[in-house]
């Protein structure tokens, strides 16, 4: 076995196939695993049953594989990981760094304030009516270091403040599941979306507070539509086709600053992602937030252009 440093991964929501943007981020997260001779590991987050759909996760699974972005070891599934959630929940209760949360929506919007006003702080028993399960942050500065965005800092009290880690609904949050999972996956580099970078000072939080390892972050831009929007399943983002992936694999690896030879659209698959591993350089993917995505109505490979945001 080859001892490697780097253990990266893609985690998806299953909340639908995979589209031009996903694919753009796996393969990031894939091409930065393989020049490392990472491992490279897929994860999928399926939390929140009501927004999945019926079969995206194997849809999804498929499409990485057709696309050769293949995964070491097991894919494994949020779904079935409720009892580790469930402990670290438990145990930031007992610490009194977790309390009951039973405002409203209304309740917070009539207070107008940018942070939850920390009303519950103090809850550390479950109350009669149903409860969200916050954690308390502070006022003060956490900074991390992005490989693609340069160094972060965030005032997670001003930000946004204390934040759900469990849902009134019973559902754990994706700032909970996604820290333990990383932990436990000892996942050690991280590459997704920059629509995620304001998550990180709380996953960064999480860490501290359960002492776990903060993974390196590096947050790439989205591809985003005609009217700027992330593409997404919110937006309508079209699946990519299960057909030729060299032109797809092509533009993306173009959107990432990698310049290939053209000659490459003629290569096969394989050869192009042998390329491109070979190749790759994080210090290439432009320093921007958003580029231009414009795929052709006709199933077939997308233009991507740079566009500041
Ligand atoms: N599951 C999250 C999503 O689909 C991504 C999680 C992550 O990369 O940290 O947006
Ligand atoms: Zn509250």
């Amino acid at each position: 076995m080859v001892l490697s440093s780097y253990t990266g991964r893609f985690a998806p929501s299953p909340t639908g196939p995979l589209h031009l943007g996903s694919l753009f981020t796996a393969l990031a997260s894939y091409l930065d695993a393989r020049a490392h001779q990472g491992q490279w590991l897929v994860r999928m987050e399926d939390l929140d049953p009501p927004r999945e759909m019926a079969g995206a996760a194997d849809n999804i699974l498929r499409a990485l594989e057709h696309y050769g972005l293949l995964w070491d070891g097991e894919v494994w599934f949020q779904s079935t990981r409720h009892t580790f959630y469930e402990e670290a929940v438990h145990y930031l209760l007992q610490e009194k760094i977790a309390f009951y949360c039973t405002c409203s929506r209304k309740d917070l919007q009539l207070l107008s304030a940018d942070s939850y006003p920390g009303t519950c702080r103090g809850r550390h028993s479950p109350p009669q009516e149903p409860a969200a399960i916050r954690v308390q942050v502070n006022d003060r500065p956490i900074r991390f270091d992005d490989a693609l965005q340069g160094p972060c800092e965030f005032n997670l009290q001003q930000e946004g403040g204390d934040f759900i880690i469990k849902r009134k609904d019973g559902l754990y949050a994706y700032h909970l599941a996604v820290v333990l999972d990383d932990a436990a996956q000892s996942i050690t580099h991280i590459v997704r979306g920059i629509d995620l970078l304001d998550s990180t000072p709380r996953h960064c939080h999480l860490q501290q507070l359960l002492r776990l390892p903060t993974p390196h972050y590096a947050h790439l831009p989205v591809l985003v539509n005609e009217q700027g929007q992330k593409l997404s399943k919110q937006t309508f983002a079209a699946p990519i086709p299960l057909a030729d992936p060299v032109p797809w694999l092509f533009e993306c690896l173009r959107a990432l600053g990698q310049q290939p030879p053209a000659e490459l659209l003629q290569a096969r698959r394989d050869e192009l992602l042998q390329w491109a591993a070979q190749h790759w350089s994080l210090d290439r993917v432009p320093r921007q937030q958003a580029i231009a995505a414009v795929t052709l109505c006709t199933p077939g490979p997308a233009h991507v252009t740079s566009k500041q945001p």
